[in-house]
């Protein structure tokens, strides 16, 4: 018996977990993501997390799913917006300091091993995993498969192009990407560029904009989803219209991967479900080829990438690359 340490690593909170044979977490830990510390700060923290949760039997591997983008083969992390760094190793490091197998993945693709492990993907050959939050992501299972590519990022449907004419930058650097439009945090920027096109009339007699006290810098995706919930026209308008764009991706998704169920998460999308998910059952048939999935949210709430991350050495050898 031994236990197996799952990772969640984001650009705001990692979490760590050991859990048991069964796949049950028995301890867990929590803590802000370590930005100060240099390159290797974020290992060593992880080392020290993993220490803190004392276990009594051994670790028999480390699973880490982490916001990209991932160099698998060097086990880092490279040139991350949120880090800071142009290189996270992570897999050396833990390796040297534990003796165990490392696994580092995508953890949009640790959400999805988790929903076909333990969620509503269970017994599904053909899922998507999408993540609708402060970026949008996806894993995708086709045939039975995780698909990785060559450096592991064989998943970013968030940088899909869907605007070729379009003045938004996504967080990347290019153009019309999903995330541009739908990623949250990107939504402060597409409302304001959605606002040029309305009347000072129209912008000024919002709930939208008397909720930011006339400061129009206070927008959040937060702000624009709750003042939508109470039946602002200008903000409906507006989740309608990312909607659309959420509707264009997802079509894009089924069209690529033909899958039987899209699982989605990510904070947006759980904490506003109906406008999230209404405008994209209701305009992906404008856009889709294959025959439409159906489409529900996720039901792992955040321990999602924690438990898939605790399981990646079930996927070696069978989708994922030995680790170093
Ligand atoms: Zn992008």
């Amino acid at each position: 018996m031994s236990h197996t340490v799952g990772v969640d690593l984001g650009g705001t909170n990692v979490r760590v977990a050991m859990t048991d044979d069964l796949g049950r977490i028995v301890s867990r830990s929590r803590d802000k993501t370590d930005k100060t510390s240099g390159a290797q700060g974020v290992s060593q923290q992880i080392a020290r997390m993993t220490r803190s949760l004392k276990p009594r039997i051994g670790i028999s591997c480390i699973g880490i799913g982490s916001a990209g983008p991932l160099d698998m083969k060097r086990g880092s992390i490279v040139r991350s917006p949120n880090l800071g760094f142009s290189e996270v190793p992570l897999v050396g490091p833990l390796k040297k300091e534990f003796d165990v197998p490392i696994y580092l993945i995508n953890d949009c693709l640790a959400a999805a091993i988790s929903e076909k492990e333990f969620g509503q993907g269970k017994g599904r050959a053909n899922l998507v995993y999408v993540t609708i939050s402060s970026g949008v992501g996806a894993g995708i299972f086709v045939d039975d498969h995780l698909l990785i590519g060559k450096d592991g990022n064989a998943h970013e449907v968030g940088h899909m192009a869907i605007d070729p004419d379009s003045e938004l930058v996504c967080g990347c650097g290019k153009k019309g990407h999903w995330e541009a439009y739908c990623g949250g945090a990107n939504i402060p920027k597409f409302i304001k560029h959605e606002l040029r096109s309305k009347t000072s009339a129209e912008i000024v007699d919002s709930l939208l904009f008397k909720s930011t006290n006339g400061n129009l810098d206070r927008l959040n995706s937060e702000l624009l989803l709750r003042t939508a919930q109470r039946g602002d026209r200008l903000a409906r308008k507006m989740v309608m219209a990312m909607g659309r764009y959420n509707a264009i991706g997802f079509a894009n998704i089924v069209n690529l991967y033909d899958p039987e169920l899209i699982i989605v998460g990510g904070a947006i999308a759980l904490a506003h479900p109906k406008l999230i998910l209404e405008p994209i059952r209701n305009l992906m048939r404008r856009y889709c080829i294959n025959r439409i999935p159906r489409i529900r949210l996720s039901s792992l709430g955040e321990d999602a990438v924690l438990l898939g991350a605790s399981v990646l050495s079930r996927f070696l050898g069978k989708d994922l690359i030995e680790p170093l």
